[in-house]
């Protein structure tokens, strides 16, 4: 794990720009982000890619492991013209750079290829980021990792324009959940500010990532959101609440699968209960997890114990089996990871 107050070690910023200064404007650069893509993982990525072609760069791709759906909000970000197929990446490039990546598991298929790329760049923010990458610029203080690829950014002296700051400013809107959560500090503002000096429309930007859904995702989440649970002596008193949906929810709504990922916003919200937790069905028997935390439990810990990974307060795992499965071992987990 990533010691927390540690950020890039000495010499990491200045050995990425020697790398990426190394090649010649036609060798292959290959950009990844983690499996189901966020507004951080695709927006940092993104924005990345428009300044290495700023730079010059011809061949640049971006990509994510696993099935080609983009969540609808993200399907204009500037830059989308750069994300292929995962089986479009290119197999061999000279640079590999990775985004918003906690572990190599969260790479899929593609985990080979950035550990066989002559240099893996690692940007990410995650305390539970595993160490993998030859040059890493991980910062668990970081509030996005967005605020990493803006300082490297500006480190190879590209200057921020419109279409790369709408890049930078989705991802750090979505991790900052619109700047409320903690890691909101001073910094995060000035990069905002710097990011909206360009010209771009906070408002129309917003609206269309955090305040647009179809009318059948609202009632999909009405359904899921009446057979929450509330468990007020779970986590030593503190208290759970939980929901879960399966692909039949979403099936019966005709929902793509990114729409549950806006679910853990309102449970996380209930005043009786310090843990929230959403069971998102992603196969048969397996489900895709994801855990908050008020402060009472390191939800990051307990979702690296079993095999995930995350932020203190915001952390998520593949669990398996039935809902009642997932929920019984989160139960049982919750007093070991009591802060
Ligand atoms: P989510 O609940 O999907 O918004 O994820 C919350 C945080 O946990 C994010 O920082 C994710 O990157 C991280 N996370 C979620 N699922 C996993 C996983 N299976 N492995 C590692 N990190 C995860
Ligand atoms: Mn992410
Ligand atoms: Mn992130």
């Amino acid at each position: 794990m990533t010691q927390p107050g540690s950020g890039p070690a000495a010499g990491q910023w200045d050995a990425a720009v020697a790398a990426i200064r190394a090649l010649g404007g036609t060798d292959e650069i290959q950009l990844i982000c983690h499996v189901n893509p966020d507004g951080d993982a695709l927006g940092s990525m993104l924005g990345f890619a428009l300044a290495l072609r700023r730079l010059g760069f011809t061949r640049v791709r971006a990509t994510f492991p696993g099935a080609f759906l983009i969540p609808g909000p993200y399907t204009e970000l500037p830059g989308i013209d750069l994300l292929v197929p995962e089986e479009d990446a290119f197999p061999a490039p000279a640079l590999v750079l990775v985004f918003d990546v906690a572990s190599e598991s969260r790479l899929g298929g593609l985990a080979a290829r950035a550990v066989a790329a002559p240099v893996g760049i690692v940007l990410d923010h995650h305390a539970s980021n595993t160490g993998f990458g030859t040059i890493r610029l991980v910062d668990p203080q970081a509030a996005a990792t967005s605020v990493l690829a803006e300082e490297l950014t500006r480190r190879l002296g590209v200057p921020l324009d419109r279409e790369i700051a709408e890049c930078f400013y989705v991802a750090l809107a979505t991790d900052t959940g619109s700047f409320t959560f903690d890691m909101t500090t001073v910094a995060v503002h000035e990069l905002a500010a710097r990011l909206i000096a360009t010209g771009i429309r906070p408002g129309d930007i917003s609206r269309r990532i955090f305040d647009t859904r179809a009318f059948g995702a609202m009632k999909l989440v009405g359904e899921v959101l009446g057979r929450a649970v509330l468990e007020p002596s779970a986590a030593g008193g503190l208290g759970l609440v939980w929901t879960y949906a399966t692909l039949a929810d979403l099936e019966r709504h005709g929902q793509p699968p990114y729409v549950l990922d806006t679910l853990i916003g309102p449970v996380r919200s209930v005043a009786e209960a310090d843990v929230s937790m959403v069971v998102k069905q992603v196969g048969a028997g397996e489900w895709s997890v994801s855990l908050r935390s008020k402060g009472a439990v390191d939800v990051s810990r307990l979702a690296v114990s079993q095999g995930g990974g995350g932020h203190r307060l915001a952390a998520g795992f593949t669990g398996f089996g039935e809902p009642s499965d997932v929920v019984d071992i989160v139960r049982r987990l919750l007093g070991e990871f009591l802060n």
